[in-house]
């Protein structure tokens, strides 16, 4: 068996310019392989129950409970990538997952996962660096809900 993509690019990084590089790649192959799709279809009643049901309604990223009502249909290959509008190419979200995962890549995914479980450890784990970040992150996210605010606002 060979090894996850991920695992090999990862294997080629040995300096942390290295890594900027490669995460610029990695954007730069999907813009340059984004595929001009036609407008997506709406999927039927009968598609998004079956589509909830392969989870068992729950979101397939972080596995909240959902419901017919809450759910997005996340595509699995994304539709700028080519992702077909069959059921098999949907699985079920939450919107923060499906929202998050945007139109990335697998292999950005990869990378942003494994990120994440990093920032997250250390913020918990690491004083200086981790407190640093935790400020960065809640300002960030401060914006973010500012700019939302603002936008229902205006609807
Ligand atoms: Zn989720």
């Amino acid at each position: 068996m060979s090894a996850p993509v991920e695992l090999k690019l990862f294997r080629s990084i040995k300096t942390g310019k290295g890594f900027i590089k490669l995460i610029n790649n990695l954007k730069d192959d999907r813009r340059k392989n984004k595929v001009l799709t036609k407008k997506r279809e709406v999927l039927t009643k009968r598609q998004r129950d079956l589509i909830l049901q392969k989870t068992d309604s729950r979101c397939h990223i972080c596995g909240i409970e959902l419901d017919s009502g809450n759910f997005q249909a996340d595509h699995v290959k994304s539709h700028s990538s080519g992702g077909k509008h069959t059921e098999n190419n949907y699985l079920p979200s939450c919107s923060t997952c499906n929202n998050y995962r945007w139109h990335y890549t697998s292999e950005e995914i990869q990378i942003i996962l494994r990120l994440g479980v990093w920032a997250k450890t250390k913020i918990a784990n690491d004083y200086i660096l981790g407190l640093e970040m935790a400020n960065s992150f809640v300002k960030h996210e401060m914006g973010v809900r500012k700019r939302r605010k603002v936008r229902k606002e205006n609807v």
